[in-house]
């Protein structure tokens, strides 16, 4: 299996999502099948900007301090064939999770402990024409302003036992204002419908700001 592999660092501190706060490694893979605008991640959207790495190369690099959670994430991870790689962390005794926009859903989904959904706005067909999403998946919406507060709203309403987070998008540039995330807060706050779902700022921007391999 030929995986193309953008960078790999850690162990660092997860800042999104369900795991927040964990130690934890990142296998960041070549290649997004989206181009997002607002990407911050945008060294990675391309398969030139990659080494080539088998799998065994991948799990030895991991191996060397101890630190046994590992996101797997992009671009877009499901571009490739995963299934192989996630038994070997799986057999070392790694807690894996992957992060995908959900635009492709290979088999190998269901054999990660920890699926977290992450859909772009305007790119959520593939998601919205589910009937369920799997027991492993979790959403993870990041939304900037009321717009995107409304379509986290509406996949809540889709699936409302998949758990979810809104995180608090950070602006590519300027200072973190945060009058929007004050804003976002109380909507959720005062809302009904949402009760269950949670909001977090993306901790590792906080305290590092926009730096690569954070
Ligand atoms: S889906 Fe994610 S990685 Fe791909 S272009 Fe959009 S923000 Fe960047």
């Amino acid at each position: 299996v030929v995986l193309k592999v953008n960078e790999i660092f850690g162990p660092t501190i997860q800042g999104e999502g369900n795991d927040i706060g964990f130690r934890t490694w990142f296998v960041r893979f070549a290649g997004c099948d989206l181009r997002c605008g607002w990407c911050d991640t945008k060294y990675a959207q391309s398969t030139d900007d990659g080494n080539v790495m088998t799998d065994h190369e991948i799990v030895a690099q991991l191996n060397v301090r101890k630190c046994r959670r590992v996101c797997l994430t992009g671009g877009n991870p499901a571009l490739y064939e995963l299934g192989s790689l996630i038994t070997r962390l799986h057999m070392r005794g790694f807690k894996v999770s992957v992060e995908t926009q959900g635009t492709l859903w290979p088999k190998w989904f269901g054999a990660v402990d920890s699926l977290v959904i992450s859909p772009k706005l305007g790119h959520t067909q593939a998601i919205e024409s589910k009937e369920m999403l799997p027991p492993n998946a979790q959403l993870k919406v990041v939304v900037f302003n009321a717009v995107g507060y409304a379509q986290a709203r509406d996949l809540h309403r889709k699936f409302p036992s998949t758990p979810m987070t809104i995180q608090t998008g950070t602006p590519l540039e300027g200072n973190l204002d945060l009058t929007e995330y004050r804003s976002l807060f109380e909507s959720l706050a005062s809302d009904e419908e949402m009760d269950g779902v949670r909001i977090l700022p993306q901790l590792h921007v906080l305290v590092w700001g926009k730096r690569r391999g954070v």
